[in-house]
Parts: structure tokens; C-alpha cells; sequence
């Protein structure tokens, strides 16, 4: 069997055909940018590593990625310089905000190297970035102070239970969530706020943590968020039935903790914003905002304003992508910033996806193992 359909060996897009070729015609450069469908770029998701030290089922499960995985090779991942580079011509096409993601981005060596250069550039208002990063949490305790001191300006921690048991099983490297926690709070004492919280929520796993997570973080300054559990990549065996809708999830806290429904913070957030009530029904805001991410079951693509770069630096218009454009190769050759920024200009020009309204007829059409990109690859 050659290696490349060896069990071992997930192919991470559909390796019958290369990546797309990069469009050739002008476009505005620099400057900001429109797709097809009047979406601006606005936010740039830059995944560091495909590697991570939790085996979550719904993203990397152990099964799959065990320890005859194929991994990328050091010199197939974006140098910082590489990452910088290309970084440098998304923000003058307009991006606010540069998310650092993965696998696990704490894992990439030296990671405080690369933020200390992104917090360096600033947008085409003359304003630094939004430059956030994801994480697991479980060396977060460890690097805070380091990440706040290169010029990160805040963290999302995912985590899926406060539940001890849960939480090991959810990982399923058995890592204990007190670490985790203490993390976040490390975190929060450093000032690496307004920190989210993102929990995936997957029926009959993790459900039963919705309403204890949502009490813990009711009333500090962290906003907890719901995720709909979603089909990316092609391993993670999704199915409907063990999504919870986030209207159930809304419903279930509803019954022991009152909520109203919040106006949208910024154009193309992901998350619909509930507040806390008060007895007087109107918000509470010590008490603080969850938020539900509802990418299975109510479409946001309308204002999707977010691209994405893998590990080995392919350009990706959505999540659920399956191929990239190839932005490594351009930054290998002798092409000057010039041609870097005319071809995401061309690119993002030239974007029509909206995977999550078209999901169910391509589900009906193709069947559900529609080969995708890894979420550990491109990024959540
Ligand atoms: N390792 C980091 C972490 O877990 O925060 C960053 C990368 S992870 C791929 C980014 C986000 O994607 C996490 O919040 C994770 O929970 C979420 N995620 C991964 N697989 C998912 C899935 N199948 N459905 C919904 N969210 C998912
Ligand atoms: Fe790792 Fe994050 Fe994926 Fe979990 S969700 S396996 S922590 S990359
Ligand atoms: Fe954006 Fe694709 Fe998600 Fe739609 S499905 S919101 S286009 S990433």
C-alpha cells in the first residue's frame, strides 16, 4: 500500500488535485477587499502548529492521530519571518485582527518571537491589532506572562467541563482541568483579557456541563461561549444527532438562569451574545454575557470576513474548505510584497464560499464524509 493511503496517514485535503492555482487578475492593492458577495477581509486566522498535546474526539481524535502520524515537517511550516511577511500585506488589505490558532499554538517553540512581531504592525488606521490567540489551556500557566509581555492582547480557552472526569475524557490525555484553570486565572492576572471561554458542546458527552460551566463563569469578565459541534475535517466521525442545537442550549439554561438576547457587538462576530436578566428583566451586566456559535444549525456566511493560513502557509477561504491557495510558494520565490499582496487581493476577490448555508444540500448531494481540511490544520 503506497504511504500516502496508509491508515496512518490522514490526508489533510483531497490530494487528487494540487492546491488551486493563485488568479491572475488585478486587484486593489493595497487596500481593502470585497469578495463576491460584498464581504470584507477583516480577520486572519494563522494556525502555528498541527501538532497538540490533547487528543479532543471532535478535532484530533487518538485513534487517528496517534503516534505513527504523519506530522509536517520542520520545514514545511511558515518561519516567522514567512508568517510576519505574509501577515504584513492581510493587514494592509484591511485585517483588524490576527488570531494565533492550530493544533496547539503553544506549542510552537519560541511563539512569543512571532507575537512580538505581529503586535508590531498596525492596521491601515495606524491602530495595532486585535492579536489574539486559542489554546487548550494547559500550558497557559507557564507562558501568560511571556505571551502579555511580547504583546498579545488577550487569549480564548477552550474548555469543555468543569467536570474533572469529563474534562480528562473530553482531552483524552487525562489532563486534569485544575490545570487549565488555573491557566485561565494566571491568564486574568497578567491582563490577558476580556478572556473567552469556548466549550463544543457534543450530546451525551459533555451537555451535562452546559448549565454548571455557565454558573462558574457567570458574573467574572469572561465571556463563556457555546459551540455547536461541526463536521470539519474528515475524522472526527460528525453526525447531526450529536449536535445540541444552541436554541436547546439556550432553552436548557433559560429554565435556571434567565437570559435575553444582545445585540451584536461588531459586524461578523460569530457568536449571538445572550446577557444575564435581572428581576427586572432587563440586562444585568455584572453579571456578565455567554454567547452561542451556532455554525451548524443557523448560518453566519453572509459576513464571514475571515481567511485562514495553515501551518504551511496555503490561504483558506472557509473552515470547511477543501483545498488552498498556496501563499508558501510565493513567499519561497523571488516575488516581491508587491506580487504577495496582488495575489491575496486576487484571491479573496474571487471568494464566494458559504459552506454552512449550503451544508444540507451538500450533505443530501454528497453524503456526509465530504473530504475537508483538519481543523488541527487550518485553525478553528
Ligand atoms: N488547540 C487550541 C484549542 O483547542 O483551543 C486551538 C485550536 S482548536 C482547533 C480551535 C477551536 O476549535 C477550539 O475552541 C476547539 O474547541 C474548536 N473545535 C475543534 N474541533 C471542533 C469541532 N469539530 N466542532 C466545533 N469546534 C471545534
Ligand atoms: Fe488539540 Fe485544540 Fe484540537 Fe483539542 S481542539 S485536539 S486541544 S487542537
Ligand atoms: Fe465563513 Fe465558511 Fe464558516 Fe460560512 S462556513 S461562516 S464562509 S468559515
Amino acid at each position: 500500500m503506497s504511504e500516502r493511503f496508509s491508515p496512518k496517514v490522514v490526508p489533510l485535503v483531497d490530494l487528487r488535485a494540487g492546491p488551486l492555482p493563485i488568479p491572475v487578475a488585478a486587484a486593489p492593492t493595497p487596500g481593502l477587499l470585497r469578495d463576491t458577495l460584498g464581504r470584507n477581509l477583516r480577520d486572519l486566522r494563522i494556525s502555528v502548529t498541527d501538532r497538540c498535546n490533547f487528543r479532543c474526539g471532535y478535532c484530533m481524535p487518538k485513534e487517528i492521530f496517534d503516534k505513527d502520524y504523519h506530522y509536517l515537517p520542520h520545514a514545511s511550516l511558515l518561519s516567522f519571518e514567512e508568517i510576519v511577511r505574509i501577515a504584513r500585506q492581510f493587514v494592509n488589505h484591511g485585517v483588524q485582527k490576527i488570531r494565533l490558532t492550530g493544533g496547539e499554538p503553544l506549542l510552537r517553540k519560541n511563539i512569543e518571537i512571532l507575537i512580538e512581531k505581529l503586535a508590531a504592525l498596525r492596521t491601515l488606521d495606524g491602530t495595532p491589532l486585535d492579536l489574539t490567540l486559542t489554546t487548550n489551556g494547559a500550558l497557559l500557566a507557564r507562558k501568560a506572562q511571556a505571551l502579555k509581555d511580547a504583546g498579545l492582547r488577550r487569549v480564548t480557552v477552550s474548555l469543555d467541563g468543569l467536570n474533572d472526569a469529563v474534562f480528562r475524557s473530553m482531552n483524552d490525555v487525562d489532563f486534569p482541568v485544575a490545570d487549565v484553570l488555573n491557566g485561565i486565572h494566571k491568564a486574568r492576572e497578567v491582563g490577558l483579557g476580556p478572556i473567552k471561554i469556548n466549550m463544543v458542546v457534543k450530546r451525551g458527552v459533555n451537555d451535562q456541563e452546559i448549565v454548571p460551566m455557565a454558573r462558574h463563569f457567570k458574573g467574572s469578565d469572561m465571556v463563556l461561549r457555546f459551540i455547536e459541534y461541526m463536521d470539519v475535517g474528515a475524522t472526527n466521525g460528525w453526525r447531526m444527532d450529536d449536535v445540541i442545537p444552541s436554541a436547546a442550549v439556550i432553552q436548557r439554561l433559560q429554565t435556571e438562569l434567565p437570559l435575553l438576547s444582545l445585540e451584536p457587538s461588531q459586524p461578523g462576530e460569530t457568536a449571538q451574545r445572550w446577557g444575564y436578566a435581572n428581576a427586572a428583566g432587563t440586562h444585568d451586566t455584572a453579571a456578565g454575557e455567554i454567547g452561542v456559535i451556532s455554525s451548524v444549525t443557523q448560518a453566519f456566511c453572509s459576513d464571514c470576513n475571515r481567511a485562514r493560513l495553515s501551518t504551511e502557509g496555503q490561504l483558506y477561504l472557509c473552515l470547511f474548505a477543501s483545498h488552498g491557495y498556496d501563499l508558501r510558494s510565493i513567499v519561497r520565490s523571488d516575488a516581491s510584497d508587491q506580487d504577495l499582496a496582488t495575489a491575496i487581493g486576487s484571491i479573496w476577490s474571487g471568494r464566494s464560499d458559504r459552506y454552512s448555508e449550503l451544508r444540507s444540500a451538500l450533505i443530501a448531494e454528497t453524503g456526509a464524509a465530504v473530504r475537508r481540511v483538519e481543523m488541527s490544520y487550518i485553525g478553528g
